[in-house]
């Protein structure tokens, strides 16, 4: 356990939904740590990833989509987690 990093929190820090005080904390600490930086920074280069990646699919992979989504209607409804 590193109760000093900010891992715990860099979810919610990525989503902008810190306090700004529990922000400024997290901020502070991505200026001398290394580590937590690098997990931001892995973070927004996933996000901006995927956010790129947003172009129409090709065909291929549109036609297995719409394949597994019939398949899943055709079952029975999992109510599981809604
Ligand atoms: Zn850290």
């Amino acid at each position: 356990m590193a109760p000093d990093h900010a891992g715990a929190v860099l979810g919610a820090y990525l989503a902008g939904e810190l306090p700004a005080e529990r922000r400024d904390m997290v901020e502070h600490h991505l200026l001398t740590c290394v580590r937590c930086r690098a997990e931001v920074d892995a973070a927004r280069r996933g996000r901006a990833a995927v956010e790129q990646a947003g172009e129409p699919a090709p065909d291929r992979l549109r036609r297995r989509v719409f394949a597994a989504i019939a398949a899943a209607r055709a079952r029975p409804p999992d109510t599981r987690d809604g």
